[in-house]
């Protein structure tokens, strides 16, 4: 079941894989009490399982514990075996009786280390800790996992008095007694491990009437340097669970808490959201992040996406948030992202661009265009296809028949085939089923004087096997644009349109309403190309060990090196180095020199990157920089940049920045 799974950081969202337990089955009850001393690092645990009648089982616990006691219906269960770093018992299945399981444990945790990066948090799965931060994730195994079944449980955390600690679920109880803080939470919702946030949290909170009956309280647990912050977020929280109570219907919980990490994470659980203190700080988290993670308690967290027919909940999640935050922004806005993401589609190595069927989680930046992109293409799709009215009511409905179980694409499709009254078996095989896109073209188009009006003839043409297709094509006459919608099922088709005013020019899909790949001048290059396309080779120039960091950084495949000495490879090339040396190599090979767009910068300029392409259509990637230290300092920014097109650096801060035009499908129609 999918705990899912976060934040739009920067560069994207991050996952937290986690073992999958069905919800279905009957869950597991447990009570727990943990002790936790971020100083010395220890944790004591100890608690009491009712396993309901059902099939055999495994209890999974990280090996770095030691099990004082562990007894089912008081007796001891035989020794444990051991596999990567984890130690399993069997558990016995009994037909008709409700086992009671005991167990006690204690463990020396890792000391938290502040300075991962946000692509090392996201695989990072121990159970770390120290005063500044604790963080339980449930894949660590900190405490018991009956693997295969849902957990519902009551969880009582005993912390320093100066810290506070969290869990999915509702605050029972806050008490001080010696010293120490005992906070005690519970979770009906079944979940398949817990997942323990601890830290020197200030708090702000608020009540919230929800649309259905209950209070939902706010809460937002921050470190003292952001402390300041949280009155802005449960604003923004109080905005969002609005908007989506509105849309789609109740919230499924009663609290909700935004939960400060001194690492660079994000991450979303149930009822809460787990992000860096300097993610918190950025203004676009309260403005698309947070919105994003707060539906997820709908899509992910409330109704769980199939993981073996397909993870529909990041491309809906994606276009009920972040899509939906852009339209409310204005039509170009949202226009923008789309067409970000056809171009991360069109830089995506046709080997990486998979079914939308097969994503299930996120774990590199193309399952990201695939499974967050693609999807939500698809829903922008659907929306044009049976209107607004009826989606929403498709969406209401699902959220209705599927909350707290387990919901596939088919589901899904049913859903709104029920509130269109018509069949889309047809859309939706093609979308999940079919790698890649369809190839797109206005092939010709010309003006036909026809009597008192004008007629447009055009010719579509897309690659075989054909998308069944509603294309939009927007002719601009006199009175201004105007948007048609043709149907489109052949590899090439003509069509005709009427127009009372002569016709100026035809663009074919200029708002990027179709999941499509972008023709090679509609899609301009950006840096993501280098960094996903395994084909490219790494030259570095000057400064070769910087270099080599940098790029490593940057690239999400194992590099490729190539010579400088050595001939102009035949594909993406990737070329760092110092500006001397990365001129000559560029003078030497005929490319292109540093863009003019990238030299109108005043002097304080440390690094200029920029992408072209050559006139045999590979694509150039070019990072120059003033010396050593300033590529070094590119290192932590620049990952982070992969749909621009070029950027100049002040040091570690990008100080401008842009994407090359793209050059929409169009022909002239009044020569
Ligand atoms: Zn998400």
């Amino acid at each position: 079941m999918p705990r899912g799974l976060a934040i739009a950081l920067l560069l994207g969202s991050a996952v937290v894989p986690c073992a999958n337990a069905a919800p279905d089955a009957v869950p597991v009850r447990a009570d727990i009490q943990v002790r936790i001393d971020p100083e010395t690092r220890e944790l004591t645990g100890k608690g009491a399982w009712t396993v309901p009648p059902g099939e055999s089982l495994a209890i999974v616990l990280d090996d770095r514990f030691d099990v004082r006691r562990l007894e089912v219906d008081a007796r001891p269960l035989s020794a444990a075996t051991e596999r990567d770093g984890r130690r399993q018992w069997r558990l016995a299945g009994s037909e008709r009786a409700t086992q009671h399981i005991e167990i006690e444990w204690r463990g020396l945790l890792d000391p938290l280390e502040a300075d991962l990066d946000h692509r090392q948090v996201l695989h990072h799965v121990a159970p770390v800790t120290a005063p500044r931060g604790t963080f339980l994730p449930g894949a660590a195994h900190w405490h018991p996992v009956f693997v295969g079944r849902a957990l519902q449980y009551t969880l009582t955390v005993d912390v320093p008095q100066s810290q506070r600690a969290i869990v999915a679920g509702d605050l029972a109880s806050d008490r001080i007694t010696n010293g120490r803080r005992r906070l005690s939470y519970r979770f009906e919702q079944p979940d398949p491990a817990i997942d323990l946030m601890a830290g020197p949290y200030r708090v702000t909170e608020r009540k919230f009437t929800g649309a259905g009956s209950g209070a939902i309280t706010l809460r937002t647990l921050l470190h003292a340097e952001v402390a300041d912050l949280g009155a802005g977020y449960l604003d923004a929280t109080e905005r969002y669970l609005r908007m989506y109570e509105d849309w789609i219907g109740p919230y499924p919980y009663g609290s909700f808490s935004i939960v400060s990490s001194p690492t660079p994470t994000g991450f979303g659980m149930p009822t809460l959201t787990y992000l860096g203190i300097d993610v918190l700080r950025l203004p676009f988290i309260r403005d698309t992040s947070l919105g994003h993670e707060v539906l997820h308690n709908w899509w992910g967290n409330g109704v769980y996406p199939d993981y073996a027919t397909g993870n529909w909940s990041e491309g809906l999640t994606t276009f009920m948030a972040d899509h939906t935050y852009r339209e409310q922004a204005g039509p170009d806005s949202a226009r923008e992202l789309r067409f970000a993401w056809l171009r991360d589609l069109a830089a995506l190595d046709a080997g990486l661009d998979r079914p939308l069927r097969e994503f299930t989680s996120r774990m590199h930046g193309s399952d990201q265009v695939v499974g967050y992109h693609k999807a939500a293409m698809l829903f922008v799709m659907l929306r044009d296809a049976i209107g607004h009215e009826s989606f929403d009511q498709g969406l209401r409905s699902f959220w209705n028949e599927h909350r707290g179980s387990i919901a596939s694409w088919e589901d899904l499709r049913t859903a709104f085939e029920r509130a269109s009254q018509r069949s889309l078996a047809g859309f939706f095989a093609q979308w999940l089923n079919r790698a890649g896109a369809p190839n797109l073209r206005l092939e010709s188009a010309k003006a036909v004087r026809d009597a008192d009006q004008w007629r447009v003839d055009f010719t579509l043409g897309q690659d075989r096997p054909a998308y069944q297709l509603r294309v939009p094509v927007v002719v601009d006459a006199g009175s201004g644009p105007q948007v048609h919608w043709v149907d489109f099922d052949r590899e090439r088709a003509t069509f005709s349109l009427r127009s009372t005013q002569p016709p100026r020019s035809i663009t074919l899909d200029p708002d990027a309403r179709l999941l499509r790949r972008l023709a090679p001048g509609e899609a301009p290059p950006i840096l993501r190309r280098a960094m996903l396309d395994p084909t490219t080779v790494t030259v570095l120039t000057g400064a070769d060990e910087a270099g080599a960091a940098l790029a490593r950084r940057v690239v999400e495949h194992p590099l490729q090196l190539r010579s400088p000495e050595a001939p102009l490879p035949a594909a993406p090339l990737l070329l760092v180095g110092l500006e001397r040396d990365v001129n000559r190599y560029l003078a030497r090979h005929g490319l292109p020199l540093r863009p003019a767009e990238l030299s109108a910068t005043p002097d304080r300029a440390t690094a200029w990157v920029w992408t072209a392409a050559r006139p045999t259509g590979e694509p150039v990637t070019v990072v120059s920089a003033r010396d050593a230290t300033a590529l070094v300092a590119l290192g932590r920014p620049l990952p982070h940049y992969g749909r621009q097109s070029w950027l100049v650096f002040a040091g570690d801060t990008a100080t401008a920045r842009g994407i090359w035009p793209s050059r929409p499908q169009s022909i002239r129609l009044d020569r």
